[in-house]
């Protein structure tokens, strides 16, 4: 998972239990209960899946451990990508995951390159 997706869910997680409290300590009404009952239930159960992720992610032999590398190395591929028509660098936007592998849409002259195809030079 991505570091800045793994922070977001954290920061979105802990918002969610501290309204929830806020709620709960606000009481009064049995909505504001509920409220903060499902509240506090996203929350855990928002960081609960970011712990399972880590804990996947960390105990997944080589494949995953690939997968997750490919996942990570946007700028890698950004800075090593190429358009083999008109030698234009491929930014990330312009990179997708196809069928398994990278693929990149030249933004100027819209040659398509594999990364797969990519010479090494
Ligand atoms: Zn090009």
């Amino acid at each position: 998972m991505h570091i800045a997706i793994k922070l977001l869910i954290i920061f979105v997680a802990l918002g969610a239990l501290f309204m929830g409290a806020i709620f709960l300590i606000a009481g009064g009404l049995v909505a504001n209960y509920a409220i903060g009952a499902v509240l506090l239930l996203v929350g855990f159960a928002l960081l609960g899946y970011v712990y399972m992720n880590e804990r996947i992610e960390a105990n997944r032999p080589l494949q995953q451990t690939f997968n997750v590398t490919m996942a990570g190395s946007g700028e890698m591929v950004e800075r090593k990508m190429l358009c083999r028509s008109c030698g234009a660098p491929l930014e990330q936007k312009d990179v997708t995951l196809m069928s398994g592998g990278l693929v990149g849409k030249c933004p100027y002259c819209g040659t398509v390159t594999t990364l797969e195809e990519q010479p090494k030079w």
